[in-house]
């Protein structure tokens, strides 16, 4: 007998913009990391958590707002090989230790590698005392989906986004995409690793989503905003008219400026998200 299906619902809480120490950019505004969703996906019993976050602070204020919402928690799935959406693995495995960590086997693999392992150091270093020495691997998932109590949600695989090997989670119940880093919600998006190929491979798996028509909690968002299905076409926008910058020649700091006239009201004019090529 499969066990009983229940009405499932979500609930997304937003780690705000946090300040790192670094030398001043020659663009934007003073280095800070944008701010990071984390989402709830639960049923009568049952949750499900997509990305730990990144410090001990946040992934500690998270794990006391995934116990308000009193479900057992059986699974903690990591979208993508980037330390914001899984350095905060081992606080929230501490407070929750039934649950379970998964990715993709190439989620998994890519989060192995010596290029990502440098990057969650340089994380150390920008957050000193606020991410642990290590980190446990999530286990790679057998099959493109998770359970949660009859209902079954899609891992789809996005490929190259804003970086290798990406994953957006689609929960056809609800109607509700929760899209990692494919999708960013009015702030600014880490273009500056892309190329012209990347970029393309990111429009093409956000037309993969479009095709869903769904509510969508993106990776990074401006916490004011809601998640409508509208943030997968500003986000395509945001990329051709980034390549066509790009494509132009033009220097950083015109581009930067050009970006930051185009989305004024969008968060985090970071230098590091629109023209740092780190990974
Ligand atoms: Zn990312």
């Amino acid at each position: 007998m499969p066990a009983t299906r229940s009405a499932l619902s979500y609930d997304v809480f937003v780690a705000p913009e946090k300040p790192f120490a670094a030398p001043p950019p020659a663009v934007g505004d003073a280095p800070a990391w944008d701010p990071t969703t984390s989402t709830l996906i639960f049923g009568a019993r049952d949750a499900v958590l997509v990305d730990p976050l990144m410090t001990t602070r946040e992934a500690t204020a998270l794990a006391d707002w995934v116990a308000l919402h009193d479900r057992r928690l059986t699974t903690v799935s990591i979208p993508h090989g980037h330390g914001d959406f899984y350095l905060g693995l081992p606080v929230v495995l501490d407070r929750f230790p039934d649950a379970r960590a998964v990715a993709t086997t190439r989620t998994v693999r890519h989060m192995q590698q010596p290029g990502t392992q440098a990057l969650d150091n340089s994380l150390r270093a920008r957050f000193p005392g606020q991410i642990a020495d290590t980190i446990p691997l999530p286990e790679p998932l057998e099959s493109p989906e998770i359970q949660l109590e009859g209902s079954a949600i899609e891992v789809i695989e996005t490929g190259h986004t804003d970086t290798l090997d990406t994953t957006s989670l689609h929960v056809p119940d609800l109607g509700l995409v929760v899209s990692g880093d494919v999708v960013y919600n009015h702030c600014h998006m880490y273009v500056g690793a892309t190329t012209t190929d990347s970029r393309a491979e990111w429009i093409a798996a956000l037309d993969r989503l479009a095709a869903l028509n769904p509510a969508v909690v993106s990776g990074h968002k401006d916490p004011t905003q809601g998640n409508p299905p509208a943030v997968l076409a500003d986000s395509r926008g945001y990329l051709e008219y980034y390549g066509q910058l790009r494509q132009a020649g033009l220097p950083d700091q015109e581009l930067f400026d050009a970006m930051v006239s185009r989305y004024p009201g969008w968060v985090s004019r970071q230098q590091w998200l629109m023209l740092e090529a780190v990974g």
